[in-house]
């Protein structure tokens, strides 16, 4: 049964929101709701996490349901990034042990389940579309998909986990400083035959970079990031571009050459490199993507999400019990917004064989010259 007034609204119900709404349901008692624009058990992107996800899940009271649900490992990366040759990047070595190749669906629920347990209550399919302000929070207008049906909601904390286009944020006039777009052209296989290699494996060429790993239940991911002008030609003809494009990497078609696929479904996400230059307020805070998005190449956007809603959570806390805490939690995502702008940098000046092309080149010129966020 859903309410007409909450403490706390979260907008998103990606691994920043469910792990926000976690962390704080075990510290305190609250009302709760969480907005999610897709419906319950859709495709979500990302299934490689580093090994102390672990350490999280722990924290948010999910490890052993993690464990049980058989989420795969994955030993190491193939890659073939500013030299011709393959290099091996084993996480045989990492005492924590290796990094972790998800199961999307069951990571979810398990989440999901983890929040609702703990009193949180999830409007699926319905979107968040403009605020209000009001003497003690926010109006929230929403649309449920389906129904098409608007409602407002009132609540005294609104939390901003809607990923990359930080929806929240915009309707109160805060625009994202986005550095880079890129596209993401991606397409999810059924392997009928043939083993694929448990390494994740990635390819740098002339247009952009190739990534490569086979999923739970014998399926593969394989994406091609590019720069939007490039997206059309993957489109093309019912993406036989990507197909085109595929063939003509060196390393990783002639790994996927030993598999048979099918049931092939294309996806295109956008990438988005930015931050929000003003992350929380009195009462309310982006997290996650929605906070501080990143390209791929160079993080952990569902590590950095859960950690997120983890670290946001005393905020909230803060302000229920009349104990602010100003400024901290900003603090914390612009000191890691300048690791990331110094290790996307180092990852993209690696590749210097096609430092005329398009995509190489302004990945290049921009990154060598990002603005770094310092400390306030
Ligand atoms: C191509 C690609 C590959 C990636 N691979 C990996 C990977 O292997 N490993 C990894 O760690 N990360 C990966 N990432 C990054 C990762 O997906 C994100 O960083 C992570 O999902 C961020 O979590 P989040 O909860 O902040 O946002 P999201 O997961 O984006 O969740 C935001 C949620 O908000 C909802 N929403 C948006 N707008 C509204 C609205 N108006 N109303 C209601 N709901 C709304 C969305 O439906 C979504 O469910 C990848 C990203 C891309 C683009």
């Amino acid at each position: 049964m859903i309410k007409d007034i909450y403490d706390v609204v979260i907008i998103g119900g990606g691994p920043a929101g469910l792990s926000l709404a976690i962390s704080l349901l075990q510290k305190q008692q609250l009302s709760v709701l969480i907005v999610e624009g897709q419906f319950e058990g859709e495709e979500r992107i990302g299934e490689s996490c580093p090994p102390d996800t672990i350490v999280l899940l722990k924290q948010l009271g999910v490890a052993r349901e993690f464990y049980r649900a058989n989420h795969k490992t994955c030993p190491g990366y193939a890659s073939v990034w500013g030299k011709n040759d393959v290099g091996y990047n084993d996480f045989i070595v990492n005492p924590m042990g290796p990094s972790w190749r998800l199961n999307r669906k069951k990571f979810d629920s398990m989440l999901v389940e983890r929040a609702v347990d703990l009193g949180a209550n999830i409007l699926w399919g319905t979107h968040f579309l403009n605020t209000e302000k009001t003497l003690d929070g926010y109006e929230l207008r929403l649309r449920n998909r389906k129904l098409n049906k608007e409602q407002i909601i009132a609540t005294h904390f609104v939390v901003d986990a809607s990923g990359a286009t930080a929806r929240f944020a915009k309707s109160i006039g805060i625009q994202k400083k986005v550095e880079d777009r890129l596209f993401a052209s991606v397409r999810f296989s059924k392997i009928l035959e043939g083993t694929a290699s448990k390494q994740v494996q990635i390819e740098a060429v002339s247009e952009g970079w190739w990534y490569s790993s086979i999923l739970p239940e014998n399926r593969l991911v394989t994406m091609m990031v590019v720069e939007k002008k490039q997206l059309m030609y993957l489109q093309n003809e019912n993406y036989s571009g990507f197909e085109k494009a595929l063939q003509d990497t060196k390393f990783i078609s002639q790994r996927l050459k030993k598999l048979t696929t099918t049931d092939h479904e294309f996806y295109t996400w956008p990438i988005y490199s930015g931050i929000l230059p003003e992350i929380e307020g009195k009462n309310w805070v982006a997290i996650g993507d929605a906070a501080s998005s990143y390209d791929p190449v160079a993080a952990h956007g569902i590590y950095k999400g859960m950690n997120d809603g983890i670290e946001a959570s005393a905020k909230i806390l803060g302000f229920f019990n009349q104990e602010p805490k100003e400024d901290f939690f900003s603090a914390h995502v612009k000191i890691r917004y300048a690791n990331y702008q110094k290790n996307r940098a180092f990852a993209y000046a690696m590749e210097q064989r096609w430092s005329q092309s398009s995509f190489w080149k302004h990945r290049n010129e921009k990154y060598a010259s990002s603005e770094v966020f310092m400390v306030p």
